[in-house]
C-alpha cells in the first residue's frame, strides 16, 4: 500500500462523538440514541422555537473535561459558547451552538498525535430522504451533546489515522463518556489530507462520511493516491470537501470548503460565560481522582505485571470482559510461567474456539486457573489441556473431573513409572546398550516406547528420569 513517493502526506483529523448524558445539551429532553420513534424527545428549545432559553448541560461539560484531562490537555479557565450560523433543514435555529475562540480543552496528545483542541457543541437533527416524499426530519438527535476533537496536521499515513481513531474510541468508552460506535454515527471522523514535496503544506482536502475505521484508512490511502496522480500530471489539488463512497472505494467532490468567516461566529448571548475555576466539581484534581485506569496505563501494567506480549495487552485492553477474565485467572495462578500459559491459551486456543464469536464460552476464571495449574504440575499434557479447554468452552465443568473421566491424568506415580521404565529397559536391550556406550540421543526413543506402553498416559518428563534410573541400576 505504501509505495515510495516524493510527496509527503499530511493528515489532520476532526472527530465528533455523541456524548452519553441523561439530557440534551441545552434542554431537559432525554438523550436517547436508541429511540426509534421519530420526534419523541423534543421540546421548544431543541425545536428552535423563538423565545426559548438554552441551559448548559454540566454533565456534558464534565465529559469533555475528563477527556481533556486524560489526554493531558489544558483545561480552559474561561470558556464560552458561540453561534455558528448556517442554514440547513436539520439546523432549525439557523445556527449551531458550538465553541470557537475558547474551547474547553486545548492541546494534549493521544496515540502520539498532538491535539489542537476539544470543544463542545450540539448535534443536528437527522434528515432522511428515504421515502421519496421530500425530506423528513427527526429532531430526537437535535441538541444532543457533541464533542469535537481536532488534531494538529501531524498524522503521516492511513494506518496512523486508523490507530488514532481506535485509541480515541477506546478512551471514550473507558471514560464512559460515549459509546463512540462508528457504524451508528456516534463517532464520526473527518480526515483532512494534503501531500507536498516541499516543507510547505500542500492544499488540503477534507473527506467526510467515514463511518468505520476501515473507511478512514481506505479513504486516506485513496486520497493520497488521487492527489499524487494529480500532482504528477502537473495539475493542482483543489481545496474542497469530498465524500467517501464505500462501495466504489473512492472519494467524490461535494463542495468547496467554506471558511470560518462564512459562519459569522459570535458568542451566544443567551448563554453564560463559564469560569471553570469557580465550579469545584470540574477542577482538574477532582477529575483526575475520578479517572479510571486509562488504556495505555492498562497495557503497560499488563505487560509489567504478567509479562504478556504487547499485542496481547492491546487485545485484552480493547476487550474488557477478556482482561477481567485474564486478571481473575492470573490472581489465582500466581506464577509467571502460568501467566504465559494462560496468555497463550487465550490468544490462540480460545480465539480459535470462538471463531469470531463469544471468546469465553462457558469457561470461568476458576476452572481456567485450575486447568493452568494442572499443566504447571504436569498432571496433564498440553494435548490433554487443549482437549479439556475445548470441553470447558462448550459445556463448562471442573477440569480435574474432566481429566479423570477422559483419562487424561498423566501417570506421575513413582512406583508405576518405575515398573514402566524397567519394562522399557528389558524390551530394548540393544538401544540400552547404545545409550550405555554414550549415545545419549537414543533416550528419546526409549521414552517414546514407554509413552506407547502407557498409551500416552505417562508424564514424559518423569518417565525419562525413571528410565535413566532403571538403566543405571
Ligand atoms: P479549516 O479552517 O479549513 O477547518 P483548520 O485549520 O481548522 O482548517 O484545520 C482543520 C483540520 O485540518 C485540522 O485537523 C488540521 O490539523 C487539518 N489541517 C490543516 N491544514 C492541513 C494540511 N495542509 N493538510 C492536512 N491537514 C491539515
Ligand atoms: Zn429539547
Ligand atoms: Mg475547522
Amino acid at each position: 500500500m505504501t509505495t515510495p513517493s516524493r510527496y509527503k502526506p499530511t493528515i489532520g483529523l476532526e472527530v465528533h462523538a455523541e456524548l452519553f448524558t441523561h439530557t440534551k445539551m441545552f434542554c431537559a429532553c432525554k438523550n436517547n440514541p436508541d429511540e426509534k420513534r421519530p420526534n419523541v424527545n423534543i421540546c421548544p428549545v431543541c425545536m428552535a422555537h423563538p423565545g426559548t432559553l438554552p441551559v448548559i448541560n454540566r454533565e456534558a461539560v464534565k465529559h469533555v473535561l475528563k477527556v481533556g484531562t486524560a489526554v493531558g490537555g489544558t483545561l480552559a479557565d474561561f470558556t464560552e459558547f458561540d453561534r455558528k450560523n448556517y442554514f440547513y433543514p436539520d439546523i432549525p435555529k439557523g445556527y449551531q451552538i458550538s465553541q470557537y475562540q475558547y474551547p474547553l480543552v486545548s492541546g494534549g496528545a493521544l496515540a502520539g498525535v498532538l491535539l489542537t483542541r476539544i470543544h463542545l457543541e450540539e448535534d443536528t437533527a437527522r434528515s432522511s430522504h428515504e421515502r421519496g416524499e421530500g425530506t423528513l426530519v427527526d429532531f430526537n438527535r437535535a441538541g444532543v451533546p457533541l464533542m469535537e476533537l481536532v488534531t494538529e496536521p501531524v498524522v503521516r499515513n492511513a494506518e496512523e489515522a486508523g490507530m488514532f481513531a481506535r485509541e480515541l474510541q477506546l478512551l471514550l468508552r473507558t471514560l464512559g463518556v460515549s459509546e463512540a460506535n462508528m457504524e451508528k454515527g456516534e463517532m464520526r471522523v473527518e480526515a483532512n489530507i494534503s501531500i507536498s514535496s516541499t516543507e510547505q503544506f500542500g492544499t488540503k482536502v477534507e473527506v467526510k462520511n467515514l463511518n468505520s475505521f476501515r473507511s478512514v484508512e481506505r479513504a486516506i490511502a485513496y486520497e493520497i493516491e488521487r492527489q499524487t496522480k494529480l500532482l504528477d500530471r502537473g495539475e493542482a489539488v483543489m481545496q474542497e470537501t469530498r465524500g467517501w463512497d464505500e462501495t466504489k472505494g473512492t472519494t467524490f467532490s461535494q463542495r468547496k470548503k467554506e471558511s470560518a468567516h462564512d459562519y459569522r461566529y459570535f458568542p451566544d448571548p443567551d448563554l453564560p460565560k463559564l469560569l471553570l475555576s469557580e465550579i469545584p466539581e470540574l477542577a482538574r484534581e477532582v477529575l483526575q481522582n475520578e479517572m479510571p485506569e486509562l488504556p495505555w496505563e492498562k497495557r503497560t501494567r499488563l505487560v509489567d505485571v504478567y509479562g504478556v506480549k504487547e499485542e496481547t495487552a492491546r487485545m485484552l485492553t480493547e476487550r474488557g470482559e477478556l482482561s477481567s477474565f485474564f486478571e481473575h485467572t492470573a490472581q489465582m495462578i500466581h506464577d509467571k510461567q502460568g501467566y504465559t500459559l494462560a496468555e497463550n491459551y487465550v490468544t490462540s486456543d480460545l480465539v480459535g474456539l470462538a471463531q469470531g464469536g463469544d471468546i469465553l464460552g462457558k469457561i470461568t476464571p476458576d476452572n481456567f486457573a485450575a486447568l493452568i495449574k494442572m499443566i504447571l504440575e504436569s498432571k496433564i499434557s498440553s494435548r490433554g489441556a487443549k482437549e479439556i479447554l475445548s470441553m470447558l468452552y462448550k459445556d463448562g465443568g471442573e477440569p480435574e473431573k474432566i481429566a479423570q473421566e477422559k483419562n487424561l491424568i498423566q501417570q506421575s506415580d513413582e512406583g508405576t513409572l518405575t515398573i514402566l521404565a524397567k519394562k522399557v529397559v528389558e524390551e530394548n536391550p540393544d538401544v540400552v546398550a547404545e545409550y550405555r556406550s554414550g549415545k545419549e540421543s537414543v533416550l528419546q526413543f526409549l521414552v517414546g516406547q514407554g509413552m506407547k506402553l502407557s498409551r500416552g498416559g505417562a508424564n514424559p518428563e518423569l518417565l525419562k528420569n525413571a528410565i535413566i534410573q532403571a538403566i543405571a541400576e
